[in-house]
């Protein structure tokens, strides 16, 4: 089956499988926080996810909200992008990718070209080399 090498969503995987693959024991609450993590391609923040978890009634706790977020991080399930220190997105996209950031809109939207810019890999310290990646670029609202 030929598959497109950026597209890692596992999203038609059962969330079952996907944590235990990572070696992640399933409870009841991850399995809750994963499906409506992982339901579609989103950056979400943690608040943002407790909300959707807990919309008809009080199922997950923040403290859970979070250390089940870090635990995903953790294991490559999820991408945390940070934007500031009271800002953090996780992409349920785990795949390599950049973004956009909207400082007036608060929306991180995914960048088409997956590829490190050129000139980062020419700029890099002596006796280093390129790790990963990742690029947000700050954007705005353009005013005429
Ligand atoms: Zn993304």
């Amino acid at each position: 089956m030929a598959q497109d090498p950026h597209n890692h969503s596992q999203k038609n995987k059962p969330v079952e499988q996907m944590l235990t693959e990572q070696g992640i024991f399933v409870t009841a609450q991850r399995r809750i926080i994963a499906e409506a993590l992982f339901a579609r391609n989103q950056h979400i923040t943690a608040d943002q996810l407790l909300g959707l978890v807990n919309k008809n009634s009080a199922k997950v706790s923040k403290a859970t909200i979070y250390n089940t977020l870090g635990l995903f991080a953790d294991k490559g399930l999820v991408r945390e992008i940070h934007i500031n220190a009271s800002k953090t997105f996780y992409d349920s996209n785990a795949s390599r990718h950049h973004h956009f950031y909207n400082v007036d809109t608060g929306d991180l939207i995914d960048m088409k070209e997956r590829l490190v810019p050129l000139f980062l890999q020419s700029d890099l310290p002596d006796g280093t080399v390129m790790e990963t990646a990742d690029v947000v670029v700050r954007v705005r609202n353009q005013t005429l």
